[in-house]
């Protein structure tokens, strides 16, 4: 059995599958996402590959993977997975469901408190000398506010758990989960359209996967439609909210401020989109990446292949 792992894992993890199928099986090269040739030739008889967000396996690449019979996903969203396809050809795929979701929850609300706050990004002027108390006095506190969820899976759900613990009312939007489902009154979260969703919430945040439901769905005319000084934190999948049109609401004050972790292109190519715009907190993809959850997602997948190759 041959295991192919191309973007980083959890060392403990891959010293997990180096027990079970030999050291010399095992082929961890975090770098090997950015060498397409040396990537093809790598996966040209491997039973397993082990990919996070930047391999893209599809077309070529998957033609490549003739032998494997699992692909393991140290994340979550599958959208650079030709899922289909790859079950056409017999493989599983397994993402390492719920293994970050705690990591995102903890990003939505810590980024909501400070973006709310408005106060966080002075570092530079009160440093220089500059005393922005008068302009920085008239931030909002948490408590009380209202926190919309596009989307309430596993990551969802969890926002919803801390948003909750620290004082806010929680509404969400997914007609995918059944008004029925436990989830909706344990976490004391009411079920809403998303038009209601947009215009109550002083907090949107984004859960959802990037399917065709999904691309442009918060565009112009939805952002025009948010309360006026609402926040926006995108942390599900580039493409979802149109950049541009979240950009210009910030510039002219519509919005309130945005954390925005994803991108349709990743990285995010140098542009002025984002010039000029307050209360804004751009991260490279990480919500969902800390140490510990780098851990748990790694764990989980290693285990599963095991699972599936020696089950
Ligand atoms: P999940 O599958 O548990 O939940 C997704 C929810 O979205 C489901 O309940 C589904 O019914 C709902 N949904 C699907 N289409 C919808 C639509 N059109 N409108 C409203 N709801 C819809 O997934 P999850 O674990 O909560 O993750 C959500 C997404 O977060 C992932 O797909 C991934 O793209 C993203 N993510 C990002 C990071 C990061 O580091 N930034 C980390 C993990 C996950």
């Amino acid at each position: 059995m041959k295991i192919v792992i191309s973007e980083f894992m959890d060392d403990a993890a891959v010293d997990h599958l180096r027990v079970a199928f030999g050291a010399e099986n095992v082929r961890y090269d975090a770098k090997l996402v950015d060498q397409p040739a040396a990537l093809a030739q790598a996966v040209a008889d491997c039973d397993a590959f082990i990919v996070r967000n930047r391999t893209q396996v599809r077309g070529d690449l998957l033609a490549a993977c003739a032998k494997a019979r699992v692909i393991g996903r140290l994340g979550v969203g599958l959208d650079n997975i030709d899922v289909p396809a790859c079950e056409a050809r017999g493989m599983k795929v397994i993402p390492a469901t719920g293994a970050n979701a705690l990591a995102v929850a903890e990003y939505v609300v810590g980024t909501a408190m400070m973006l709310r706050r408005a106060s966080y990004q002075s570092t530079s002027d009160v440093a220089s000398g500059k005393w922005p108390r008068n302009a920085l006095s008239n931030g909002r506190e948490t408590m009380g506010a209202m926190l919309g969820l596009i989307g309430f899976g596993s990551i969802g759900q969890l926002t919803a758990k801390l948003a909750r613990a620290v004082g806010m009312s929680v509404i969400a939007y997914d007609p995918a989960l059944p008004a029925d489902h436990p989830a909706w009154s344990e976490l004391a979260v009411a079920r809403v359209s998303i038009d209601d969703l947009i215009t109550l919430s002083d907090v949107v945040s984004l859960h959802v996967p990037l399917v065709d439901s999904t691309k442009n769905m918060f565009d112009a005319g939805r952002i025009s439609k948010m309360k006026a000084g609402a926040i926006l934190i995108n942390t599900a999948r580039g493409g979802i909210v149109d950049d541009a049109a979240a950009a210009a609401a910030l510039r002219s004050g519509a919005l309130g401020g945005a954390a925005i972790d994803v991108f349709t292109n990743e990285p995010l190519p140098a542009s002025t989109v984002f010039d000029g715009c307050p209360n804004l907190v751009l991260t490279p993809h990480i919500a969902g990446v800390t140490a510990e959850a780098n851990v748990r997602v790694s764990s989980m997948i290693a285990a599963a292949v095991i699972a599936e190759l020696k089950g």
